[in-house]
């Protein structure tokens, strides 16, 4: 399959033929359909939140799933899927609770394994971390999801707690700030 890799930190990355990734007993292979570039990509590039190189960066994807795993029970071939930054274990009690974010066993497709620079990407954990799309929702507004707005959506509500009709201001508009 075709990748974008790079080789050391802040070197050009490439577009390069390399093996398509094994599809975890548990996960799912994900045709990427369209991803999205990310500041974390930017540290991990930089190599302040270290890789291991060569690296396939890449966390932000929406796309089709053209293989699932023995042991998957809720996804199937053909599915139009996102999924989270941060993928859980799908095991732990984090997990079980809706925090695959804490999750202690997490992994983080574009960091701890390849990204989704790539033409394949295999996501851990399908049942727990695969999330299926509505028809009307497009692959780019679908990659979006995962990351950035998960990230200000959390912000907002869980943090900040702001209410319908409240005003608020944001500092620093990144991609957080600005969905698309
Ligand atoms: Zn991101
Ligand atoms: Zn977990």
């Amino acid at each position: 399959m075709q990748a974008v890799q790079y080789d050391a930190y802040g070197a050009t990355p490439d577009l390069v033929d390399i093996p398509a990734p094994d599809c975890p007993a548990d996960g799912v292979l994900v045709e990427v359909r369209a991803t999205g570039v990310c500041r974390s990509d930017w540290h991990a590039w930089q190599g302040h939140d270290p890789v291991s190189l060569p690296h396939v960066p890449g966390h932000e994807f929406a796309g089709v799933i053209t293989i699932v795993g023995p042991r998957v029970t809720t996804r199937r071939v053909g599915e139009r899927v996102t999924v989270p930054f941060v993928c859980g274990c799908g095991r732990c009690a984090y997990c079980a609770a809706g925090d695959a974010q804490v999750c202690p066993d997490q992994s983080q497709p574009g960091f701890t394994q390849p990204g989704s620079f790539a033409d394949l990407v295999a996501v851990p954990a399908a049942d727990l971390n695969v999330v299926p799309l509505p028809d009307d929702l497009d692959f780019v507004t679908a990659a979006s999801l995962g990351c950035r707005f998960a990230t200000s959506y959390r912000a907002l509500t869980a943090h900040g707690r702001v209410r319908p009709g409240e005003w608020v201001a944001v500092h620093g508009c990144g991609g957080v700030a600005c969905r698309r």
